[in-house]
């Protein structure tokens, strides 16, 4: 009767749009006791719009947007696809970068226009010890006041301009969490990106543990320190950064709208990219396995 149960488990869980990688994920299941989920692109669109621009004295908007657009046209980076695009919708077509170079977790640099250009976090320009002036500093606050992630843009060792970028929740995503919960799993928010920004996510979806401004080679030593508390890993993501977390997680599950990465690095994969669909695997997946027994 094993293998049946199996079969007509997976075969149903196909349908919902949940790929089981093999038996062994289904006690998983069971035992998992906190679920961490990765912020962008798995409790949030991942679909980034650039909402505000400042500028120092001196700089135009339209030249942050052509510098900063023209460098982050080379990246894959959700906030980077924002940024493009504002950019091509206000100046046109964006000139090619030279030496770009992608700084995981952070940002971009690279030559423009004969500029040595920096995109990214407030994080990189202090690393570069590129002194942020007041103006920009107060924008730079006033964004992450609102839930937007702040991005900074530099050109010759000087700051030039701010923008906020906001990312929407998907609108099953509150839904998801309280199912979640009722299952017996303890939600904990993961993410490189700010705390204000984070913990404005986690109030909407109403999560009450957060793990904020994490690089990515620290998302898997976030999972291995709640292992180490005792706790039954399972960890929702989609993203290159996440692979290594859903791999060490007790159970990876990436979002099927994700990198390969993530869906390698997975145990169980959710083909609608829909954080609803999660509860549906877990149930679906612990019913599996009471039928087997
Ligand atoms: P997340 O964990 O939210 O998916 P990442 O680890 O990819 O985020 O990046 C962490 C943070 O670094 C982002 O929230 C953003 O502030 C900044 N960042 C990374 N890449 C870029 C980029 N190309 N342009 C602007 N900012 C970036
Ligand atoms: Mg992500």
């Amino acid at each position: 009767a094993t293998p049946t149960a199996l079969m007509v488990g997976t075969g149903r869980g196909a349908q919902l749009g949940i790929l089981i990688k093999g038996p062994e994920v289904l006690e998983t299941t069971r035992r998992a006791d906190t679920i961490v989920l990765d912020k962008t692109g798995t409790v949030t669109t991942g679909r980034m719009t650039l909402q505000t621009t400042h500028t120092t004295h001196g700089t135009t908007t339209t030249e942050v947007l052509r510098l900063a657009g023209a460098l982050e046209n080379a990246s894959e980076h959700p906030i980077a696809q924002a940024v493009a695009a504002a950019a091509t919708d206000t100046t046109g077509p964006l000139p090619a970068p030279e030496d770009f170079q992608n700084i995981p977790g952070l940002g971009v640099q690279g030559i423009v226009e004969g500029h040595a250009v920096l995109v990214g976090r407030p994080r990189l320009l202090a690393d570069a010890a590129i002194p942020l002036p007041s103006a920009l500093a107060g924008a730079l606050a006033e964004a992450e006041e609102h839930g937007r992630t702040a991005v900074v843009v530099a050109w010759d060792g000087e700051a030039r301009g701010v923008f906020g970028v906001a990312d929407a929740v998907k609108d099953s995503s509150a839904a998801a969490v309280s199912e979640l919960r009722a299952l017996g799993l303890t939600p904990v928010l993961l993410t490189g990106d700010n705390r204000a920004v984070a913990e404005a996510v986690a109030r909407e979806v109403g999560i009450d543990e957060v793990h904020a401004e994490v690089l990515p080679e620290d998302k898997v030593n976030v999972v291995k320190r709640l292992q180490a508390e005792g706790r039954v890993v399972a960890m929702v993501g989609d993203g290159v950064n996440d692979a290594a977390a859903l791999a060490t997680a007790d159970l990876g599950l990436a979002m099927g709208t994700g990198t390969d990465a993530a869906i390698e690095a997975s145990d169980l994969t959710l083909v609608r990219g829909d954080l609803k669909v999660t509860a549906d695997a877990i149930r679906l997946s612990r019913r599996t396995l009471a039928t087997i027994r």
